[in-house]
C-alpha cells in the first residue's frame, strides 16, 4: 500500500476506501469497460472530510480525480494508477427545498433522477434532465454544466445552480452557497466550479433553483421533408405555445433509421421522411393547453410542413416516442460528438460533413439528432474501429465548423478528448487566462490533472 494511501486509510477508516485491487473490478466509466486505475478510492462522509483528504493529497504531491456517475463521454473523469478517485457517493442527501422560495440545497453525491423525483413530491420541477439521469450526480451534473432535453426553456446546469461549496486542491473550503436570485457581491465564484470539469475544485454542495411542477403536458413526434419547415415549426412552437415548449428534439433521417433498425425501439413513424421531430410543451391548464397545441400541429399540417405525426395517448406511448431519442445503444458503435452552431448553419454544416466523410472513406457516414433551439447536434460518426480513425474523424467533424460560428463542444465538456481541439472554439488569449486560473487555484496541478487544458 503506497504511503498516502496508508495515511487516508488512517485518518477516514478502511470503511472509506475502496482499494486499487478491487477497483479494477470496476469498469472505467459507462462507455468503457476496461478496469478503473488508481491507487484507491476515497469516499467523504462529509465537505470537512474532503477537506482533510485534499489537505493530505497536497501535502504528498498527490493527483485526485473526482467522479460522480462516470456517464460522460469526454474522457473527463477518467483515472490512471497514479490518481487517488474521490467519489461523493456517501453525500447525496437533499438536505433541505424551500417551497416559499422555491430552491433546494442538495449534496453533490445525489443521483440526478432521485432528486428529481423527490422535489416532484414537494410540487416542484428540477427541470435540468438527459438521458443519464438514473445514473449521473449532481456534482457530476454541475461539473460539467449538463444540458440536456430542457435546456431551450430553463437554461443550462449553469442556469439553475444559485449557490455551490466546493473543496479546492489544498483543501480549502470555499463556501459560496447563496440562495437567492439576485446577489450582486461581487465576483461570481460559483462560475468558476460550473463546467470546470473537476480542474479548479470539487463541488461538495450545491443551492439550486426549482420550478412549479407543470400540471399539463403535451407530446408530439412529428415528420418534415425539409429543415427549413422544421426550423419554420420551431419558431410557430416557441410563439404559439407562448413560452412553455420545454423540448424540441430533432432526429435526421440517418439517425431515425439507425436507431429503429432491428433490435432498437419499434418506429413510431415511418422510417424515409428527411426529419423527425419530437416536440413537447408543459403548461399549467390540461384541456386549454392540449387544444392549443393541437391547433398548432394541424396548422403546421395544413401548411405542409408537417407530413405526418403521431400524439401519444398515454405515457406509455409517451415513453415509446421518447425512447426512440433516448435509447440509441442499439446504433452503437460510433465515434460520440457534440457540436454547436446556430441553426441557420446546420443544413450547411451537415452536408459539409457527409461530404467530407466520404471523401475520406467510402464507408464513413454520420448519424445525427441534437436539441437545435439550443444550437446543439449529436453526431455518430461510423464505421467505428475501435479508436482506429478517431483522430481523423475529429479533424473532420470539427474541421467542418470552420466559417459556421461553431463550437466544438456543446453540452459535454471537453475532458481529454477535446483537449486538442480546444483551440478552435477559444483565442490564445482565452486559453492563457484560463491556464492562469489553474495556476492560482491548483498550482501543483493535482485536481484533474490533464483534462480541458494542459
Ligand atoms: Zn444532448
Amino acid at each position: 500500500m503506497s504511503d498516502v494511501v496508508q495515511v487516508l486509510t488512517d485518518e477516514l477508516g478502511a470503511a472509506a476506501i475502496v482499494s486499487a485491487e478491487r477497483l479494477r473490478e470496476r469498469a472505467t466509466s459507462y462507455w468503457n469497460a476496461a478496469p478503473t486505475e488508481a491507487k484507491c478510492l476515497v469516499r467523504p462522509g462529509s465537505t470537512a472530510e474532503l477537506a482533510s483528504i485534499m489537505r493530505i493529497c497536497h501535502a504528498h504531491g498527490q493527483t485526485v480525480v473526482a467522479q460522480g456517475g462516470k456517464t460522460g463521454i469526454v474522457e473527463g473523469a477518467v483515472s490512471t494508477a497514479a490518481d487517488v478517485i474521490v467519489s461523493l457517493e456517501r453525500m447525496n442527501e437533499l438536505e433541505s427545498v424551500d417551497t416559499s422560495d422555491g430552491v433546494a440545497v442538495i449534496q453533490a453525491g445525489a443521483v440526478l433522477q432521485t432528486v428529481q423525483e423527490h422535489v416532484a413530491g414537494e410540487g416542484f420541477l428540477f427541470p435540468v434532465d438527459f438521458g443519464a439521469r438514473g445514473s449521473c450526480t449532481i456534482g457530476g451534473a454541475v461539473a460539467t454544466n449538463a444540458g440536456g432535453i430542457n435546456v431551450l426553456r430553463y437554461g443550462m446546469m449553469r442556469n439553475v445552480v444559485l449557490g455551490l461549496e466546493a473543496v479546492l486542491a489544498d483543501g480549502t473550503v470555499i463556501s459560496s452557497m447563496n440562495q437567492m436570485l439576485k446577489n450582486n457581491t461581487g465576483y461570481d465564484l460559483k462560475q468558476l466550479f460550473i463546467g470546470s470539469e473537476g480542474t479548479l475544485g470539487i463541488v461538495t454542495r450545491v443551492v439550486v433553483r426549482l420550478f412549479p411542477m407543470p400540471v399539463s403536458r403535451d407530446t408530439v413526434m412529428f415528420a418534415c421533408e425539409s429543415f427549413a419547415a422544421v426550423t419554420r415549426q420551431l419558431g410557430l412552437l416557441k410563439v404559439g405555445l407562448a413560452g412553455t415548449l420545454s423540448a424540441f428534439e430533432v432526429m435526421w433521417e440517418s439517425f431515425y433509421s439507425s436507431v429503429t433498425a432491428a433490435g432498437g425501439p419499434p418506429a413510431p413513424l415511418e422510417r424515409g421522411y428527411p426529419y423527425y421531430v419530437i416536440a413537447e410543451a408543459e403548461g399549467a391548464d390540461p384541456g386549454a393547453d392540449a387544444e392549443r397545441f393541437q391547433r398548432l400541429l394541424e396548422e403546421g399540417m395544413e401548411s405542409g410542413d408537417i407530413v405526418d405525426a403521431v400524439l401519444p395517448k398515454s405515457e406509455a406511448e409517451r415513453r415509446s416516442v421518447w425512447n426512440v431519442r433516448e435509447e440509441f445503444d442499439g446504433a452503437l458503435p460510433a465515434y460520440l460528438y457534440d457540436v454547436s452552431l446556430p441553426i441557420r448553419n446546420m443544413e450547411t454544416y451537415v452536408a459539409r460533413l457527409g461530404e467530407r466523410l466520404l471523401a475520406w472513406r467510402e464507408d464513413a457516414s454520420c448519424e445525427v439528432f441534437g436539441h437545435i433551439a439550443d444550437g446543439n447536434l449529436h453526431i455518430f460518426v461510423k464505421p467505428y474501429d475501435d479508436g482506429g480513425h478517431h483522430e481523423t474523424s475529429d479533424g473532420i467533424v470539427y474541421g467542418c465548423l470552420d466559417g459556421l460560428d461553431g463550437s466544438i463542444s456543446a453540452e459535454h465538456g471537453i475532458g481529454i478528448d477535446k483537449r486538442p481541439w480546444l483551440g478552435l472554439s477559444r483565442s490564445a488569449d482565452e486559453l492563457n487566462l484560463m491556464r492562469e486560473l489553474k495556476r492560482l487555484l491548483d498550482p501543483q496541478n493535482l485536481l484533474n490533472p490533464g483534462k480541458v487544458i494542459n
